[in-house]
């Protein structure tokens, strides 16, 4: 037995298996990624707390001899440990090494696969078909916001799906609508486009901001960013049923029924929810990325259907 493995006897350290299903499960409650494990890092004794690993496993060293250099080097056995699971997950293309996620994301961290995603929601008991509402990233899914991201705004644009491409395997739909709305809310970062809201939940997992389609989805609206719009759940429902819609240089247009409602519709004390923004002059505020605004072709068409002039 190697000297490492005599080490991991000897101390009791749980089993690489059982590190790994740890690393998936953990990666799930983070998101989708993990930073590498340096000294220091929180992740290595949150990991380290579900085996209930006492302090003497948390901090033996391995030592060895770089005789090269005449220096004795000496590493954590559970940061060892940690690194060799997520090693292995990586070979079976679970997670993406800090290496290669590093060149998506600027962060050099353990990233899910799509394979992973499902291998820890299997885990964990929780139906695959969970997916789409889970803010999870996996790798597959953040290469594509990349692409949506830096893709050039077309002159001319449809925003209805073509129905040929109806046949779409459900996986790349799923990886395509959560593409989508990863796209949307970084790039109007993270708030409501007409109030500005920014709140996420006290676990950090869920935002508040939803990705709406200007041409809804019932209408075969398509899932990309010049249909897509980042609204607070308030404003998204206001949009949705035509009480409001935009110009095409990003104004608000209010519906003029709004004017007969009742006196004390709308609002929060004195707060009117849609007029307070409009008065105030407000502009819509969006994408920092000029090319990621709504396309003129997807605002034209909720103006003519969908608001209640
Ligand atoms: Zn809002």
């Amino acid at each position: 037995m190697s000297y490492e493995g005599e080490m991991l006897k000897k101390m009791r350290m749980p089993a690489r298996k059982e590190v790994e299903e740890a690393l998936l499960k953990t990666l799930i409650k983070h998101n989708g990624t993990i930073k590498e494990f340096a000294t220091g890092e929180e992740i290595v004794e949150e990991i380290a707390d579900l085996f209930s690993l006492n302090e003497e496993q948390r901090s033996v060293v391995l030592e060895r001899i770089y005789r090269k250099e005449d220096r004795v080097v000496k590493t954590p056995l559970w940061h060892r440990l940690l690194y060799r699971a997520a090693d292995s997950l990586s070979k079976d293309k679970f997670v993406t090494r800090p290496t290669t996620t590093i060149q998506l994301t600027n962060k050099r961290e353990w990233m899910l696969t799509e394979k992973g995603y499902d291998a820890a929601l299997n885990l964990l008991e929780i139906s695959t078909t969970q997916k789409d509402l889970l803010p999870i990233k996996s790798f597959e899914v953040q290469k594509l916001v990349n692409k949506i991201k830096s893709s050039p705004k077309p002159e001319k644009y449809d925003p209805f799906e073509n129905l040929r491409r109806k046949k779409t395997v459900t996986k790349a739909l799923s990886i395509r609508s959560r593409g989508f709305r990863q796209a949307v809310i970084e790039s109007y970062d993270y708030r409501c486009s007409v109030c500005g809201l920014k709140i996420n939940s006290p676990d950090n997992l869920y935002w508040e901001v939803e990705a709406a389609h200007i041409v809804p989805h019932s209408k075969k609206g398509k899932d990309d960013i010049w249909n897509g719009i980042a609204l607070c759940r308030l404003h998204h429902w206001a949009f949705d049923v035509g009480w409001f819609s935009l110009t095409d240089d990003f104004k608000i247009l209010l519906s003029t029924k709004y004017d007969r409602l009742p006196n004390d519709y709308g609002k929060f004390g004195n707060i009117d929810f849609l007029k307070n923004v409009i008065t105030s002059n407000q502009p819509l505020l969006l994408p920092e990325i000029k090319s990621l605004n709504p396309h003129e072709a997807s605002i034209q068409w909720h103006r003519e259907n969908i608001f209640y002039k």
